[in-house]
């Protein structure tokens, strides 16, 4: 017996690594939607995190085309254990700025590190490994809801799964479904609305517990109520990991509390610092923050007029 469950169990933790390591690209090539193109240098070393993931682009210029540049000489630093958010005009390159750190491309000139490493020295695996995206529109698998949660983490217990679940704000959701966990969804399942699959999208990504993260949008189809709650329950976990992680949001109610606030515009860093420091700075933050604002309070305003008729 024992002769026989050691090739086994020794099977079965390949397979489930395949499996994992499938399901990861799965993931990302859906986000993509692109071939990748890049290039892993002979004997590469994995990416070590022994500085606590320190991201720096350093003097970055990307074009998909060559007649139409990107991001030129991109120069930031989104440091380790902080929490950064990015923002501006749609189209300025905000989501590019995710695929390269994946390296689904590579840049044209300068260089991006992490911990002081060039990616491109790295493996491939080790770099997308040590980053988890919620991305703007999640993949769902045809599978159950569980098993799109695990994806995260094909280890993980039923426990780990509803713990994941009901800091992601979804678990009374999937709790008043009639086959709860074990509804099926995607695109042969249950369709179920685009704040919920951004929920279920949070929930794997707080089971793979990368040491770096990602949100690109990944609460803009929330109502106000249960975002400000999602990410009141996203800062605790960066918080209490001391996690280094990077938002993307158009709306700047969302990221208003970040460490650093960096504003793209052209290509390049219009401006940064946090939200008081831009505020006072007067430039294009604080005119993007003066008429979301104005939107809002119109918008509560609206809405409070509403109940009480
Ligand atoms: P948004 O806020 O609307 O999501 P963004 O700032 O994230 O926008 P990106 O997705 O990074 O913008 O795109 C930057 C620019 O590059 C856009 O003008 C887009 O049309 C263009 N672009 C994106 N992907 C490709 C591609 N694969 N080939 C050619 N152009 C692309």
């Amino acid at each position: 017996v024992f002769q026989l469950s050691v090739p086994l169990n020794f099977l079965g933790s390949v397979y489930r690594e395949l499996r994992q390591s499938l399901l990861d690209m799965e993931t990302l090539f859906n986000l993509q939607k692109v071939n990748v193109a890049v290039q892993e240098k002979p004997n590469a070393p994995p990416l070590l995190l022994n500085q606590g993931g320190t991201i720096r682009f350093e003097n970055v210029s990307f074009a998909y085309r060559p007649d139409r540049p990107i991001l030129s000489n991109l120069t930031l630093t989104i440091p380790a254990g902080r929490k950064v958010a990015i923002v501006g005009p749609s189209g300025c390159g905000k989501s590019t700025i995710l695929r390269l750190l994946f390296r689904f491309y590579d840049v044209q000139s300068g260089r991006i590190t992490i911990d002081g490493q060039d990616i491109r020295d790295v493996t491939l695996e080790s770099l997308r490994k040590s980053i988890g995206v919620v991305p703007q529109d999640t993949p769902l698998f045809n599978d159950t809801i569980e098993h799109n949660i695990r994806y995260g983490n094909v280890e993980a217990s039923h426990e780990e799964v509803v713990r994941a679940a009901k800091r992601a704000q979804v678990h009374g959701i999937v709790e008043g479904l009639p086959e709860g966990y074990g509804t099926q969804v995607g695109e042969r399942g249950m369709m179920i609305s685009g704040g919920e699959k951004q929920r279920l999208a949070v929930s794997r990504l707080i089971l793979k517990d990368p040491p770096l993260l990602f949100f690109d949008e990944a609460t803009s189809a929330l109502d106000t109520h249960t975002e400000q709650i999602l990410l009141a329950n996203i800062n605790s976990i960066l918080k209490e990991k001391a996690r280094t992680s990077v938002f993307v949001a158009h709306r700047l109610r969302t990221i208003y509390d970040s460490d650093v606030i960096i504003v793209l515009k052209d290509g390049s860093v219009a401006e940064q610092g946090t939200h008081e420091q831009l505020v006072e700075n007067d430039g294009i933050y604080a005119e993007l923050w003066s008429a979301q604002e104005m939107l809002f309070t119109e918008e509560e305003e609206g809405q409070a007029q509403g109940r009480e008729r």
